[in-house]
């Protein structure tokens, strides 16, 4: 993968487990032993959702998706941008609040929504 961008996640060196990095031990074994470990920066959407009243204090619209990257690592991430459709590749970006996944339109300011068709589920 020369060239291509990476996003790191962690690798447990014990259960070999990869996953978002976050403080602690591995969630699975409880290894203390973790490793950086990169991963392509870019995942297949699983599934994907827009919440349409979201909590309170948190932006809106609210775009969530999972998706699968490299190695199978499933990963659920706030989408920016458009919502994502099923099986669509998407680029992913490490933030400090985690990892996004890049949807169309990405770097456009997402209004209300209201002028995007409402999510249609695949049939
Ligand atoms: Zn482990």
């Amino acid at each position: 993968m020369t060239g291509a961008p990476t996003v790191i996640v962690l690798r447990c060196e014990n259960c070999h487990l990869r996953f978002v990095p976050r403080p602690g031990r591995c969630p699975k074994c409880g290894s203390g032993s973790l490793a950086p470990h990169a991963i392509l920066a870019q995942a297949t959407v699983l599934a994907a959702t827009e919440l349409a009243v979201p909590p309170p204090d948190w932006p809106a619209p609210h775009r969530l998706a999972l998706l699968e990257a490299e190695e199978g690592l499933r990963l659920l991430v706030v989408v920016r941008g458009e919502l994502p459709r099923i099986g669509e590749t998407v680029r992913v970006e490490s933030t400090d609040r985690g990892f996004v996944a890049i949807g169309r339109g990405e770097g456009d300011a997402p209004a209300a929504g209201a002028d995007r068709p409402p999510f249609e589920p695949p049939r």
